[in-house]
């Protein structure tokens, strides 16, 4: 009879003994799925999904994409990085009880959050510093789409790089796709300094 053993418990195994040390996907996705064949006769689908998951969980910290660190300490505290009711309160106070982003407030009718500007799985700390507010909106988007602050910093790289060396045709190509960032007000954040 092959033994059952839980395959996130497999993945939890492999971390806690190669703790506090960066670990790359194939890694441990190697390992695991040798590991629970011998152990269990069976195949290990999709480890990946497993090691992501753990990650959302707070079991793990995301060094980078497909990179993972355990580390016991930063387990233990990680429950404490969650804002407490008077850090909330001083948050939405030094805000202006609006999102930081569309300056919308409660009475324009969105529901305000508190957010961690570095999130808690990237080892972002519960301080008045580190949290913002947003309303629901930008905090979904914040979480989901990311990659627009990468586009837009990058299209205003490139727009800088082409006006220092005079390239008009290179900074009207960026000057339109940041009007259209602008006319969407996608990551009204970031200033686009004309
Ligand atoms: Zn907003």
């Amino acid at each position: 009879m092959p033994k059952h053993i839980s395959q996130i418990n497999l993945l939890k195994e492999f971390f806690v003994n190669n703790p506090k040390r960066d670990i790359a996907h194939p890694e441990v996705v190697d390992w695991a799925t040798k590991e629970y064949s011998i152990r269990t006769g069976k195949v290990f689908r999709d480890p990946d999904r497993g090691v992501r998951l753990l990650a959302q969980k707070g079991f793990l910290i995301k060094v980078k994409k497909g990179v993972y660190k355990y580390d016991p300490d930063y387990v233990h505290d990680r429950h404490l990085e969650d804002f407490t009711p008077t850090q909330k309160k001083e948050i939405l106070h030094r805000d202006g009880y609006r999102c930081v982003m569309c300056g919308r407030g409660v009475k324009d009718g969105v529901e305000l959050h508190v957010d961690h500007i570095k999130p808690k799985d990237l080892g972002g700390k519960a301080t008045i510093s580190n949290g913002q507010v947003l309303c629901a909106t930008h905090n979904f988007r914040k979480k989901n789409y990311k990659q627009t602050e990468t586009g837009k910093k990058m299209f205003i790289r490139l727009y800088e790089t082409a006006k220092s060396i005079g390239d008009t045709q290179t900074m009207n190509f960026t000057a339109q796709i940041l009007k259209v960032f602008e006319e969407n007000d996608v990551n009204g954040h970031i200033e686009w300094k004309k």
